[in-house]
């Protein structure tokens, strides 16, 4: 690209799903669509080039052309893939730049490219994200973020909240949940909402996850210390790569943040659940293998968000789900929405018929959790007993 003195376009095509593909068809079959895409794409944008440039990803440098033909051409290949007796139409994110107008300096145009096709993504499948000066603010917080978030790893600046989790019967702290905090050079805390889907974009989340994961074996041990006491703490991990997670435990992964724990979790590994939330994936729940791997480690599971996202009655079924979190849209309209309070019933006795426990997020009154106690709900968290809170003041908590 360097050496190219007059103005072009580039268009990254990501394949949405292609996953999908390989594990419904086969790899075999993945393949022949890759090389079709490649055929296809090169011969029906004939004066421009085509390149592979990942494994489901495709550029095309357009010189000569209207970019919307372009993208017309991309459609239309992308919707009609023949192999072999198979018809498919894919789905798809793009982003595009023009050089020199939005960036004439090669690499950063390369950087924001990237970071268009994370937000084309973000915003679901089958979006062109075109660059454009607003976009430009958003784009450079992201990469600020993102850069920031890297130096945090390797710096070990992220400290560990903890919301008590609250048995409703008994009104004691039985538990907790991890929450991450990160402070900015002035000492404010970062909202999580702000950086986590930045480091989902960008995959640091792997990271992320795997170092709260050791702060609450950490955490889990200086408790057990210092009150003899044995807290149950569960931690947030992105579905998407809860396979970072196993690969930590069954091929020895290097963590890139320095922590002074080692990683001998024998100890603690029946007192951590993983939070997964069901807003974002449901791949993840297809997969009884890589949820059982996780079982099989020793910890419990618990579905964040429950109700929110693609609720499946079948991965209840199929799955060994340990503890369902009714989300706090829900509980915050249990007392005036009929049909709400009717919903949350029925989650609670569905979990009870298959032997879940619940928990409810975000209570904030009295009200509302006299209402969940009346449904037989097990556990609670919220605002009306505490925010999260530092790790010593957690202790002074629970002494
Ligand atoms: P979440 O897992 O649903 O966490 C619950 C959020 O609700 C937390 O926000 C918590 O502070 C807040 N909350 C708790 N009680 C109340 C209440 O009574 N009222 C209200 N309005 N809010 C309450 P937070 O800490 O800002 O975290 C936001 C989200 O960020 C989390 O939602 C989770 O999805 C994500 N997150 C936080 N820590 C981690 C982490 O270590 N790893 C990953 N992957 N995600 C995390
Ligand atoms: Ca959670
Ligand atoms: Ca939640």
């Amino acid at each position: 690209l360097k050496d190219r003195k007059t103005s072009f376009v580039i268009f990254l095509i990501d394949i949405y799903h292609f996953k999908y593909i390989n594990e419904e068809y086969g790899r075999e079959f993945g393949d022949k669509v890759l090389r079709f895409l490649a055929k296809t794409l090169d011969s029906v944008l004939i004066n421009e080039d085509v390149f592979r440039v990942g494994f489901d990803e495709f550029a095309i440098v357009c010189t000569r052309n209207e970019p919307i033909k372009i993208v017309d051409g991309i459609k239309n290949v992308l919707s009609n893939v023949k192999i072999d007796e198979h018809k498919l139409k894919l789905d798809f994110n793009i982003a595009v730049i023009r050089y020199p107008e939005d960036e004439s300096d090669i690499e950063r145009l390369i950087l924001k490219l990237e970071r268009l096709l994370d937000i084309s993504k973000s915003k679901g499948k089958n979006v062109i994200q075109y660059y454009s000066e607003e976009q430009y603010s958003t784009i450079k917080d992201l990469i600020s973020i993102e850069n920031k978030l890297e130096e945090a790893i390797r710096n070990n600046d992220f400290d560990i909240y903890l919301q008590p989790i609250v048995k409703i019967s008994s009104n004691k702290i039985v538990g907790a949940e991890a929450l991450i905090r990160w402070k900015d050079e002035n000492g404010n805390f970062i909202p999580p909402s702000k950086f986590i889907p930045v480091a989902e974009q960008t995959g640091l989340i792997k990271e992320i996850d795997i170092c709260m994961l050791l702060k609450a074996k950490e955490t889990i041990e200086y408790i057990d210390n210092s009150l003899k006491k044995k807290v149950r703490i569960s931690v947030n991990i992105t579905p998407a790569y809860v396979n970072n997670i196993i690969e930590f435990f069954e091929k020895g992964y290097i963590p890139k943040c320095k922590i002074k724990t080692d990683f001998d979790f024998s100890k603690v590994k029946e007192l951590i659940t993983l939070e997964l939330t069901e807003r974002e994936t449901v791949e993840v729940y297809e997969s009884k293998e890589l949820l059982q791997k996780i079982k099989n480690i020793g910890f419990k599971i618990s579905i964040d968000d429950f109700g929110t996202g693609y609720s499946s009655l079948s991965y209840l079924i199929n799955l060994d789900v340990d503890y369902l979190k009714i989300d706090m849209q829900f509980i915050r309209k249990i007392t005036e929405d009929e049909k709400v309070y009717k919903l949350v019933k029925s989650i609670i006795n569905i979990a009870k018929i298959f032997g879940i426990k619940t928990i409810a997020e975000g209570v904030e009154t009295k009200q509302q959790l006299e209402i969940l106690k009346k449904l037989g709900c097990n556990f609670y968290q919220g605002y009306l007993f505490s925010p999260p809170v530092s790790v010593d003041e957690f202790i002074r908590m629970l002494k």
